[in-house]
C-alpha cells in the first residue's frame, strides 16, 4: 500500500476512536466505489504510437457526484490515486460541498510532450472514461500539470462524444467557458483566509512574518504573492529544480523576496533555480542564493508552506523542521509519523484537507452558476471563499478544543462525522 494512502487510513482512524466512531462502520469509507483504468494511446508529432496508464478513481459518492483533480505526472500511480480520491471525499466532506471525492491522473512527464501531442491526450483521457464523468456523476479539474487550457480541450471532447455542450462537466474552466473568474488562486486564496483566521485565534504576533514556499505552480506561486501584497516576508521559493533564499534576513528594510518579479523570471527562463541572478528581471531588493528543497523545508521561519507534491515532511527531516507554523496547501506534504513528531515538538500543522480545500469550494460555486446558468461576480464568489473557509477553520479549532487534539485530526474527525451523518443518519455529533 502506498505510504499516503496508509497515512490517511492511520488519520482516519485516529480520528474514529477520538470522536468514538466504530472501526467497522467507518471502514466502508475506506474503499474506492469505482476504479477505471486505461492505456491511453496517442501519436506522438514523429509519427510514433505511444501509451500512458490513466486512471480514475471514484472513491465515495455519498454526499454528492465525484469530484477530484485530474494530474499529469511520471509518478502517477493507481494507490496514490487511491489516497488522493480518499481525502478529496474527506475535504469536500470537511469544507461542507455536496460532492464526493474521486481523483484521476495520467503516469507522463508533460514537459516532454509537444501542445498537440498534450491535446491528444487530454482528449484520449476524457474519451476513455466518459461514461462516468458528468455533472451529476463525477466532475474533474485542474491539478498538478494540468490547467484550464486542459479542462477546455477536455470539455470539447466530452461534447462532441455526449452530442451536446455540457459545461458543468468540468471545473477550472477558462472564463469564456463558464469559468470562475476566481478559480486560478482559490486555493491560494482560500489558504491565506484560513491562516489569517488562524492566526487571530491564537494571538500569534502578525506584524512582518516570514514564509517559505515549496512549489511555484498554482498553488505556490499564488500563495506567495497574496502574502507577499499583504506584507508577509517571502524569504525562500522553490521548484521542481531548486530554490532561491534571502541571504541575510535581517537587513532593515528588507521586504523579502518579490514573486511577482520572481514570476517574470521564471516565464523568461524556465525554471526558478535559474532565477539565482543579478542585474536581471528577477533581481529583488536583496542578496538571494540557490537553496535545495529539502533545506528549504528546514529554514528557521514563521510560516512554511509545502505547496508541491506529497512526503515532504518524513520521520527524516521532521526533527530538523524550525518552522512555527506549517501551511499544507499541497495534498499529503507530512507523513503520519513525522506529523506526530511535529505536535510533540509544538510546531502548529494547519492541514492538507483544510488549506487547500479553496480550490474545490471556488469549483463548487462555478459548477452551481453553470448548472442554473448563473454568472458570479468577483466579489460574491470572494465573499463566499472567505465565508466557507473561515468557518471550516471554525469547526475544525472548535473540535480540536473539544477533543484536545491536533488540528489534523479534527479536520478529519469533522470529514468523517459529516460523512457519517448524512450516510448512516445515526451518528450524533456536535456538526
Ligand atoms: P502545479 O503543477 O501548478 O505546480 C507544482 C509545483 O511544484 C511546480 O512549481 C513544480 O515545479 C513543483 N514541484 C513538483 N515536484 C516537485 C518536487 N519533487 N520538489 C519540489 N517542487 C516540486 O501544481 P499545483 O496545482 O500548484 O498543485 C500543487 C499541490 O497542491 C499538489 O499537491 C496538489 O494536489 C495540491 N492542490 C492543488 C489544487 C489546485 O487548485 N491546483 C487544489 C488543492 C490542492
Amino acid at each position: 500500500m502506498n505510504h499516503l494512502l496508509k497515512d490517511t487510513i492511520l488519520c482516519l482512524e485516529k480520528a474514529a476512536e477520538i470522536i468514538g466512531l466504530d472501526k467497522k462502520k467507518m471502514r466502508t469509507l475506506e474503499k474506492p466505489k469505482r476504479i477505471l483504468k486505461a492505456s491511453l494511446k496517442i501519436k506522438t508529432d514523429k509519427g510514433m504510437i505511444k501509451s500512458f496508464p490513466a486512471y480514475r478513481v471514484q472513491f465515495n459518492n455519498k454526499l454528492g457526484p465525484f469530484k477530484g483533480g485530474i494530474r499529469f505526472h511520471p509518478l502517477v500511480d493507481l494507490n496514490e490515486m487511491e489516497a488522493l480520491a480518499l481525502m478529496m471525499t474527506l475535504k469536500n466532506a470537511l469544507i461542507d460541498i455536496p460532492f464526493g471525492g474521486a481523483k484521476g491522473g495520467v503516469r507522463v512527464d508533460p514537459l516532454k510532450l509537444s501542445k498537440k501531442e498534450l491535446e491528444a491526450l487530454s482528449r484520449a483521457y476524457v474519451a476513455a472514461f466518459y461514461k462516468h464523468l458528468g455533472p451529476q456523476k463525477d466532475i474533474p479539474a485542474p491539478d498538478i500539470n494540468t490547467n484550464p487550457q486542459i479542462m477546455a480541450w477536455m470539455i470539447d471532447e466530452y461534447s462532441r462524444l455526449l452530442g451536446k455542450i455540457e459545461l458543468a462537466s468540468f471545473t477550472g474552466k477558462p472564463k469564456e467557458l463558464g469559468g470562475s473568474e476566481i478559480r486560478e488562486q482559490a486555493t491560494a486564496q482560500g489558504g491565506v483566509y484560513v491562516l489569517e483566521s488562524f492566526l487571530k485565534k491564537i494571538k500569534f504576533k502578525r506584524k512582518n512574518l516570514e514564509a517559505a514556499i515549496q512549489g511555484f505552480g498554482n498553488v505556490g506561486a499564488n500563495t506567495a504573492k497574496i502574502l507577499y501584497d499583504q506584507g508577509y516576508k517571502i524569504i525562500a521559493l522553490s521548484d521542481i529544480k531548486g530554490g532561491i533564499v534571502i541571504k541575510s534576513k535581517k537587513r532593515k528594510g528588507d521586504i523579502g523576496l518579490n514573486p511577482h518579479k520572481v514570476e517574470e523570471c521564471v516565464k523568461e527562463k524556465g525554471t526558478l533555480a535559474g532565477c539565482y541572478c543579478r542585474g536581471s528581471v528577477c533581481e529583488v531588493p536583496n542578496d538571494h542564493q540557490k537553496i535545495s528543497n529539502q533545506k528549504l523545508l528546514e529554514l528557521e521561519t514563521d510560516i512554511l508552506i509545502p505547496a508541491a507534491i506529497e512526503n515532504q515532511i518524513t520521520v527524516k527531516n521532521a526533527k530538523r523542521i524550525k518552522a512555527k507554523i506549517i501551511l499544507e496547501m499541497a495534498n499529503g506534504p507530512t507523513a503520519f509519523k513525522a506529523d506526530k513528531i511535529l505536535n510533540q515538538r509544538g510546531i502548529l500543522v494547519i492541514p492538507d484537507l483544510l488549506a487547500n480545500a479553496g480550490g474545490v469550494a471556488v469549483s463548487y460555486f462555478e459548477w452551481l452558476s453553470n448548472i442554473k446558468n448563473e454568472v458570479w461576480d468577483k466579489a460574491e464568489s470572494i465573499n463566499c471563499l472567505k465565508a466557507m473557509m473561515e468557518s471550516g477553520l471554525d469547526k475544525v479549532y472548535e473540535l480540536s478544543r473539544q477533543y484536545k487534539t491536533d488540528l489534523r485530526t479534527a479536520g478529519y474527525a469533522l470529514a468523517l462525522q459529516r460523512l457519517y451523518v448524512r450516510s448512516h443518519k445515526k451518528f450524533s455529533s456536535t456538526i
